[in-house]
């Protein structure tokens, strides 16, 4: 069966084609997303669901869509989300699917930025998407940035290098791999990924 999120199979031009980023966590693709949102308006990112309480700054409907538990659920049940996972065993979140296949409808370079688990997700729905790792420039600089904050207990702060460790190893799944050493150079990277025709990739 072909999926409708799948491209056109001669990757001919029109139906636009998903560019999922996933990669550890603390690595920065919330970042990244965040420049390529400040910088290329023609890219559409999908904004997802979620059940964490938003943050100062956050904004419903841009940042995330801040849902109940039962909502989240009422989501699942109706089949609306593309993909789903828990993330840092703390909250929900979710792609709405409608969205996604408007902007792929309409041509528009699309991007999901979501956890591995997500992506993993996506790539048995929607296996002709192209799917971007976002790696950090080493381990030490990975576990700076993790650690960093200072916010997490230690034993936390093993749990999510534990994590980091296992998701790193994921790399080989991917098409393609960015280093996100400077922030702008790595955004700018990803979305020469989503507009360059398929083969110059
Ligand atoms: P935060 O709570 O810091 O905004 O995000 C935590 C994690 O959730 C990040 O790793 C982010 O990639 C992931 N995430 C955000 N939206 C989604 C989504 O729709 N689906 C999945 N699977 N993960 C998501």
């Amino acid at each position: 069966m072909v999926h409708p999120l799948d491209g056109p199979a001669d990757g001919s031009a029109g139906r636009s084609r998903l560019v999922v980023l996933a990669g550890p966590t603390a690595v920065g693709k919330g970042t990244v997303a965040a420049h390529v949102r400040a910088h290329h308006p023609e890219v559409w990112i999908s904004v997802s669901a979620t059940t964490r309480q938003p943050r100062p700054g956050e904004v419903h409907g841009v940042h995330y869509l801040f849902v109940s538990d039962e909502e989240f659920d009422r989501m699942i049940a109706e089949d609306e989300l593309l993909e789903w996972a828990v993330v840092h065993k703390a909250a929900r979140y979710g792609t709405p699917r409608g969205p996604v296949e408007a902007a792929l409808e309409a041509g528009r370079p699309a991007m999901l930025e979501i956890d591995l688990q997500g992506a993993r997700q996506v790539r048995r729905t929607a296996p002709d998407a192209y799917f971007v790792f976002l790696k950090p420039p080493s381990w030490e600089e990975l576990v700076r940035r993790l650690v960093g904050r200072g916010t997490e207990s230690p034993e936390e702060r093993e749990r999510r290098l534990e994590t980091a460790r296992t998701e790193l190893a994921a790399e080989a799944e991917f098409d393609h791999t960015i280093v996100n050493t400077e922030v702008p150079a790595a955004a700018e990277e990803l979305v020469r990924c989503m507009t360059a025709p398929a083969q110059a990739r």
